[in-house]
């Protein structure tokens, strides 16, 4: 079985006072998407098979055509259909570690062999057919420049693609989607589960030359975006995006304040270009688990060691501080 080496994905769900593990919005979500679903009136037939008014809505966001463009089931959806439809069983998917926790895991279910490699350099002389990219990376913050992707699509062969996963995009107010009108060897992935604060409705999408979104449709299957899903995330993306500018602006806000405080108290966060932080510290596992003893559930990484913790509304940040403080005292 293709899943015998593999577990179900299992994060700690004990009920928490503040839940800061998943690079979630924590102010919530465009109140257009929640009119949009409160006021829907649904019918028994299915949606468009591939989410047409969607497609239209992330072309108007994006200014990418719609014949460009791939939805699915949260971006999720679209990186394993862009793995199965563009990577052979046997093949490699290379990645530079640490990185998005699901992509081994999406590889190893399509049948290629997950590759890790220490640094970007690393990912040219892979031999991965499928070079996956995470910017800015999950847990980590780093963003990866256009320059470097350039680099690496001129020093790899015609049949390796680059994926680029840009689940944080509207946090660093960059993105590399343009260079897939000039590629057909790039594929961008984005997501309505953090910045827009959609990840219970499961929309996300991806943007690629029109030949390879074809490929990664026929893979992925009709249907995968519900109508109240795709109602809400049109809602967002056009009613929606001055809420979502005005509250990543805060989570921006929050993250260097937090950056500055935690600093203050001799530690070193990553730079982040996303939502979230990652505080090299040792024992971060147990660290973690701590934390959930005073109400806060962050994100414990093991190897290497740290803590990922989401930003969200000062006042929540201030508590985060005040019981890191707290354990890291019994230390
Ligand atoms: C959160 C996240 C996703 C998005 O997942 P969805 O399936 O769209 O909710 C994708 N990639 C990375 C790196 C993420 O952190």
């Amino acid at each position: 079985m293709r899943t015998a080496t593999l577990q179900r994905y299992a994060p700690d769900l004990t009920p928490c006072r503040i839940d800061l593990s998943d690079n979630t919005n924590a102010w919530g979500m465009p109140p257009a998407a929640q009119r949009a679903i409160a006021g829907a009136e649904l019918t028994p037939r299915y949606p468009t098979p591939y989410g047409d008014d969607l497609k239209a809505a992330i072309a108007s966001y994006t200014g990418m055509p719609v014949e460009m463009i791939v939805t699915g089931c949260g971006s999720d959806d679209v990186l394993d259909s862009a793995i199965r439809a563009l990577g052979r069983p046997g093949e490699r998917l290379a990645f530079v570690t640490p990185t998005f926790v699901m992509i081994p895991a999406f590889a190893q279910l399509n049948g290629l062999v997950p590759v890790p490699v220490a640094s970007f350099t690393d990912l040219a002389t892979s031999g991965g057919r499928i070079l996956y990219v995470c910017s800015p990376n999950n847990p980590t913050g780093a963003v990866v420049t256009r320059g470097e992707i350039e680099g690496l699509l001129g020093a790899t062969r015609d049949d390796q693609v680059v994926l680029v996963d840009e689940a944080y995009a509207e946090f660093a107010g960059a993105s590399v989607v343009d260079l897939t009108r000039m590629s057909d060897r790039v594929v961008v992935t984005r997501t309505m589960s953090k910045a827009f604060g959609l990840a219970g409705l499961r929309v996300g999408y991806g943007i690629a030359r029109a030949k390879l979104v074809a490929a990664i449709e026929t893979s992925r299957g009709p249907y995968k975006v519900s109508s109240v899903s795709e109602r809400a995330a049109v809602a967002a993306l056009s009613d929606g995006r001055d809420w979502m500018t005005t509250h990543v602006t805060l989570a921006i806000e929050s993250r260097e304040r937090l950056a500055v405080e935690l600093r203050a108290r001799g530690l070193e966060p990553l730079e982040s270009a996303a939502n979230f932080l990652f505080v090299p510290v040792a024992n971060a596992v147990a660290l973690a688990a701590r934390l959930v003893g005073k109400g806060i559930r962050v994100r414990g990484f093991s190897e290497p060691s740290g803590l990922r913790i989401t930003v969200g509304p000062w006042p929540v940040m201030q508590d985060v501080l005040d019981a890191l403080d707290e354990v890291r005292q019994c230390e």
